[in-house]
């Protein structure tokens, strides 16, 4: 099995995850009752998903 020879610094680490929490959630208005959900998601107020109730409560 393959072993890294370096084992990559702290330093190195933190700078190649700089970039990973920069972007926002993405958040869109739900079309069945309005409220903000996750793009992609089903909604967690009333359940829908592409115009059909996924979850029902
Ligand atoms: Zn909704």
């Amino acid at each position: 099995m393959a072993v890294p020879k370096r084992r990559t610094s702290k330093s190195k680490k933190l700078k190649r995850r700089t970039h990973q929490k920069l972007t926002l959630p993405n958040l869109s208005e739900c079309p069945n009752c309005g409220e903000m959900r996750k793009n992609h998601h089903v909604c967690p107020s009333c359940g829908y998903y592409n115009g059909k109730e996924v979850v029902s409560e």
